[in-house]
């Protein structure tokens, strides 16, 4: 009897893991001993930084998607289809089209969903760039306001990329300034906690940033209702912002099935942060925004993080003690306008230290992008 890996969820992680475990245990697959088996819900890969770009003109949303079948490697048994059940005890999935599929390893990189309907009005009332359709609902927005007031809401956290909403007002501020439009559009962010980012470094690093181009900040704004009619958000606080336009970071969740299968709260499944093994069940594992560890939804986690359980699987297959862990490694380049960006590297040791922004940078994040595709193929 072989041993099957199964992986839910062919975003980042799943795909990343997929080629990382095609490749290393490729004898034991070739012999047969081994099945590995990715289940994604959409024939297409997603890569959604893209998005950002998409309200500003410079990408379009087809530029981040590719077939799936194109990005992982034969050795890997890829079904499309939605799982619709996760029984820990018996280690079978069910899905939506297919008979039951039983595993020996299960790794869960079912990614983040929004969950604008948690926060009344926020759906009909707010613009977002965190969808395909959202970015390019916010595009025409964008193009035909000439002034007024827009306002940008961080809802929820964790929420993805959480750099995202920095780089969304740095951009609009500087895309406005170069359209000659900027003294007619104040730009207000808002923020749930006391700063302007979770993380304290990139907080005290992108107030000052902000204030010297003219944006204006609400911290401890937890926005309780939108009022599309009256153009109104109000905060928890009892602040009331006016706006022109509103683009929001809604909350997020996980996935539905994950807590009924008494993984984790909220679609998030709880993890030890090294070892990323589910607390509540045997031979799980959690890659990416679906595992509960503390460090950002990115997609460079759910990279480092695929790298890491790929060898633990590996190990545990060939009978051998899972030594490799995580150590929290996070990177992220940080668009601070629309031709320069910053960059972030750290850990759970080590904080964040913002480069300076330079035109460098951006031109890296951009040429990064273009290598993704590279990258989910375990090429780079
Ligand atoms: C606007 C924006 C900008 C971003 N910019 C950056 C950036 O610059 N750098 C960075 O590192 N990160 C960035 N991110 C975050 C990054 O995209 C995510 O953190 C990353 O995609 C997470 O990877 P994942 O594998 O966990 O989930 P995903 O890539 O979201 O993949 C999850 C997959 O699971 C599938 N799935 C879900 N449920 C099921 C089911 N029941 N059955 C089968 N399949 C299922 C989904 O269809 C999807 O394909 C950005 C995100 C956004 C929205």
């Amino acid at each position: 009897m072989s041993e099957h890996v199964v992986i839910v969820g062919g975003g980042t992680g799943g795909t990343v893991l997929a080629n990382d475990l095609a490749d290393r245990l490729r004898g034991e697959i070739d012999d047969g001993d081994v099945r590995v088996t990715l289940i994604n819900d959409d024939p297409d890969h997603v890569y959604k930084p893209v998005w950002l770009y998409v309200p500003f003109g410079q990408r379009e949303p087809e530029d981040g998607r590719r077939r799936l079948e194109t990005l992982v490697d034969d050795r890997i048994d890829l079904q499309i289809d939605r799982v619709t059940d996760i029984d820990t005890a018996e280690q079978r999935l069910e899905c939506g089209n297919g008979a039951p599929i039983e595993y020996d390893h299960l790794v869960l990189a079912t990614g983040s969903t929004l969950a604008p309907e948690e926060v009344p009005g926020l759906a009909e009332g707010g613009y977002n760039f965190y969808t395909e359709s959202g970015s390019v609902a916010l595009r025409e927005e964008l193009l035909s306001m000439t002034e007024g007031h827009l306002v940008l809401s961080v809802v929820g956290t964790p929420h993805m990329c959480p750099a995202a909403p920095l780089e969304f007002v740095f951009m609009a501020d500087d895309w406005f300034r170069k359209r000659g439009l900027r003294s007619e559009i104040d730009i207000t962010y808002t923020y749930p906690i006391q700063r302007v980012h979770g993380n304290p470094n990139i907080g005290s690093w992108a107030q000052p940033l902000m204030e010297e181009r003219d944006i204006n900040i609400e911290t401890f704004f937890n926005a309780e209702e939108a009022d599309p009619e009256a153009g109104t958000l109000t905060s928890m606080e009892g602040t009331e912002l006016d706006y022109d336009l509103l683009v929001t970071i809604p909350p997020h969740r996980g996935i539905d099935l994950v807590s009924e299968a008494g993984l984790g709260d909220r679609g998030w499944v709880d993890v030890d942060k090294h070892t990323l093994e589910a607390e509540a069940a045997e031979n799980v594992h959690a890659i990416g925004d679906t595992a509960s560890t503390g460090v950002p939804n990115a997609g460079s986690v759910a990279h480092y993080q695929a790298g890491v359980v790929g060898q633990r699987i590996a190990s545990e297959v060939r009978d051998r003690p899972a030594t490799a862990i995580y150590d929290g490694k996070t990177l992220c380049f940080v668009e601070t306008g629309m031709d320069e960006a910053s960059f972030v590297e750290f850990d759970y040791e080590n904080g964040p230290q913002p480069a300076p922004p330079s035109e460098k940078l951006h031109w890296a994040k951009l040429a990064y992008n273009e290598s993704y595709w590279l990258t989910a193929r375990g090429l780079l």
